[in-house]
């Protein structure tokens, strides 16, 4: 499930293969991967023969700009991967996307269950389309504004945390490590966060983000998202509540417990997390 993490690994992979680069073939294999649009064949009509000029990320999307003002979106969902490779490279299965630069190199989607998608949208398609709040990393609110969001607000924290109109990067897995690092149970409404523990979050959101891409992201066991040449991103083991249900607390040897909050599995410690 790529998060901020996972999604700036794949775009400073993609970078040096993309960036300057014009785009000579594309090829739309799935109808669900072209899905955000009316008619799918509009990505390949409107990607072919571009250049990009930049390849950006916001929040869990990777913006590629085009020089005709255009943006190429892709988003990983739950399961998606970018792989760079050559064009006589093996396929692998599940590849729905592909588009080949002028160097050769392919940039293929790969999306085993289809949450994922590959867009090329207009600057007024992109706004309606993507409803981006402030990125968790480049963009993230000082502790007095994410105090103002969260004021009143009887949600759990975990919830809110999710919620990308509010801070837009982070999903399940570095939600929790936030929590955890900050020492706040991920239960306690929003609302009711005290201004140490808002600058806490805070801080804990940057270090947990900054480590998460120094790792490469996070490859749990499905091995579902792999790093544009294939490796597995090594957060997992420095993990410290995410996935470790039963196991002892890093800092205190506590077992870590497991809830579900808003249909999320939520790891914590009972001890370290009020
Ligand atoms: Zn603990």
């Amino acid at each position: 499930m790529p998060e901020l993490p996972e999604v700036e690994t794949t775009r400073r992979f993609m970078v040096p293969h993309v960036e300057g680069r014009r785009i000579v073939a594309v090829e739309l294999r799935h109808p669900r991967t072209g899905r955000r649009h009316e008619n799918p064949a509009d990505i390949v009509d409107r990607l072919q023969g571009q250049r990009v000029d930049r390849l950006e990320r916001h929040g869990k999307f990777i913006l590629g700009r085009l020089g005709s003002g255009l943006t190429w979106v892709t988003h990983l969902g739950m399961s998606g991967r970018v792989l760079i490779a050559s064009p006589d490279d093996p396929e692998i299965a599940h590849t729905h996307f592909w588009a080949r630069t002028d160097l050769g190199t392919e940039i293929r989607f790969i999306d085993p269950r289809t949450f994922g998608f590959v867009a090329v949208f207009t600057p007024e398609e992109l706004k309606k389309e993507l409803k981006l709040g402030r990125d968790a990393l480049a963009d993230l609110p000082r502790s007095p504004q994410l105090a103002a969001r969260l004021s009143g607000r009887r949600a759990p924290i975990k919830s809110l945390l999710l919620d990308q109109r509010i801070v837009s990067g982070l999903g399940n897995i570095y939600a929790d490590e936030v929590l955890f690092r900050a020492r706040v149970r991920p239960t306690r409404p929003g609302g009711e966060l005290t201004t140490d523990e808002l600058k806490k979050l805070r801080a804990a959101i940057v270090a947990v983000l900054r480590e998460g891409i120094e790792a490469g992201g996070t490859s749990l066991s499905d091995l579902a998202y792999l790093l544009p040449d294939g490796q597995a991103g090594g957060f997992r083991e420095r993990l410290f509540a995410y996935g470790r249900e039963h196991e002892p607390c890093r800092r205190c040897g506590t077992p870590i417990e497991r809830i579900v909050i808003g249909g999320r599995s939520s790891y914590y410690c009972p001890n370290c997390q009020k």
